[in-house]
């Protein structure tokens, strides 16, 4: 299959924060890949902004080592390197003051499209978002790309949301959840709405339930100050899993366009039930007595108090005629068994069985959407046990790997970074999310957090390594269900 690389606008692209972790971990390696895959037109330019006083040369330096540590050996050739740090320039810039700001302005071509990254905390958002408009730097046609958090409850969402709204319509501003990204999760749109197959089975009549899950290796590490007034709900399941979620979840839009998409997954948001405490599991890692990793959560975040999750399970019902009686369970941990993302989609047993000889009911079809690693799809069906013997029927996976069925263009899918910064430079919203389905996330979210709040409940504790506490098995047991193994 022949790859098809279609080049951008030429764009200006300002990423306030360059220095930091984000945009040399993720946003300069990720359009270096785009430049080398001919997808960055020759003009375009990237200009970095932080406090650090280094000159451009300084920049091109930071950026090349970016590169030279986040980029695979196949893209890292010596010419498109410095073919590419050609097109950065670097300008100190105070968000908070007004040091650099007439200079960024003096460098922003206003013939191209114009691009502002917001790489720095949400604190800043506000500064900056004053400083383009009162320096003029804001046309009618900027775009601001915005990082989550995005906020912490629903005051403080709503509170950015009229920030940015401040100077930017919401055609203006893209919101980033590097989940919709992913490859995989935008495949869920095609698989569900390009294929006659499934949309007539995708309901409540011929599923049986949706278990979604996002299983990490690693504790809470450096990030613990940070992590600890988050949580795994705040982290995860309010914005990464919601999408996902809704993307299962909702009616096909009537196009693929922007606005019908985020009208659909809203309407899913909206038709989230509250949560009862009985269906949620709330678990913090133990550390491992005499191996590595010996800390557990508590010593992780320095607190031996601290009652924030490092892992959730909840079973959620979405309140609408497709799904009444479908429960979606979703689990999300650190420091668990294998780092893995997937969306399993189990469906029921047929109504009759023929095959009562043959050993009576037998596993159900099941549809897992893999996320990470190895993104695909794996479709597993009943089928007869080959050979003599009788009908004796086996469960077999019809497995995509996309890696597999695309060649090479399916080993070197895009990271998600990448794809939504070529979406911002063309101007389609897609895969970002608008003020009210954040805001409706967060209605949904707040009282969930409320209540443990309120009760004081104290995560229960799981090993490092397991799948997760206890109680998060018999979440689905109870229901005479069972989690999907948690594997690579
Ligand atoms: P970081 O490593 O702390 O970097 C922050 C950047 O902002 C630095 O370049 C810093 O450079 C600059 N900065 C700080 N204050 C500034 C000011 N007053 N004016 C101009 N520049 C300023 O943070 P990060 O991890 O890259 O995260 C950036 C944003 O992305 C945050 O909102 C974070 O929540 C979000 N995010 C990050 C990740 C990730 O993987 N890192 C993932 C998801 C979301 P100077 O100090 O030189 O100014």
């Amino acid at each position: 299959m022949v790859s098809r690389v279609i080049p951008v606008d030429v764009f200006d692209l300002v990423i306030i924060g360059a220095t930091g972790d984000l945009a040399t971990r993720k946003i300069l390696p990720g359009l270096y890949r785009r430049f080398f895959d001919g997808q960055m037109p020759a003009g375009a330019r990237i200009i970095g902004a932080a406090r650090a006083e280094i000159d451009t040369e300084g920049f091109r330096d930071l950026a090349r080592r970016a590169i030279m540590e986040h980029v695979g050996a196949a893209k890292r050739d010596a010419v498109s390197i410095d073919a590419f740090l050609e097109a950065l320039v670097y300008v100190p810039l105070d968000a908070t003051g007004e040091a650099g700001w007439d200079e960024l302005k003096a460098l922003i071509r206003p013939d191209v499209v114009n691009a502002f990254y917001f790489s720095v905390a949400p604190s800043l958002f506000g500064d900056l978002t004053e400083r383009l408009h009162s320096y003029g730097i804001a046309t009618p046609e900027t775009r601001i790309v915005v990082e989550k958090p995005f906020g912490r409850d629903l005051a403080s969402a709503k509170a950015l949301n009229a920030t940015l709204a401040a100077h930017f319509r919401e055609q203006q501003i893209y919101r980033i959840d590097h989940y919709l990204g992913k490859e995989t999760v935008q495949n869920l749109m095609a698989v569900r709405f390009a294929n006659i197959l499934f949309e007539p089975l995708w309901n409540s009549q011929y599923i049986d339930h949706v278990q979604i899950t996002v299983a990490e290796t690693v504790g809470v590490g450096g990030r613990g100050s940070y992590y600890d007034k988050a949580g795994a709900m705040r982290d995860m399941v309010q914005n990464h899993m919601m999408q996902l979620l809704c993307l299962i979840a909702m009616e096909p839009p009537y196009h693929f366009d922007p606005d019908a998409v985020r009208d659909e997954k809203l309407k899913v948001i909206r038709a989230l039930q509250p949560v009862p405490s009985s269906d949620i599991v709330r678990g913090q890692y133990l550390g491992t007595a005499g191996k590595e990793p010996k800390s557990g959560y508590l010593e992780d975040v320095e607190d031996p108090n601290s009652r924030t999750e490092s892992y959730v399970a909840l079973k959620v019902q979405v309140a609408n005629w497709r799904w009444q009686g479908t429960p979606f369970y979703l689990r999300t941990g650190k420091r668990l068994r294998a780092r893995t993302s997937e969306i399993a989609i189990a469906f029921k047993q047929p109504p009759h069985s023929i095959f009562d000889d043959a050993g009576g009911s037998w596993p159900e079809n099941m549809l897992v959407i893999r996320l990470q690693p190895n993104e695909g799809m794996n479709l597993k069906v009943m089928i007869k046990e080959p050979g003599p013997g009788g009908m004796r029927l086996v469960q077999v996976p019809l497995d995509m790997s996309f890696a597999e069925a695309l060649g090479e263009e399916g080993t070197d899918i895009p990271d998600a970074y990448e794809r939504l910064i070529m979406d911002v430079i063309r101007g389609n919203q897609t895969l970002f999310m608008r003020g009210d389905e954040v805001e409706a996330a967060w209605a949904w979210t707040d009282p969930i957090i409320a209540g443990w709040e309120a009760r004081g409940d104290r995560p229960q504790g799981y090993d490092s390594g397991s799948s997760g506490p206890d109680d998060a098995l018999m979440l689905m047991h109870r229901d005479g269900r069972r989690w999907r193994n948690i594997h690579g």
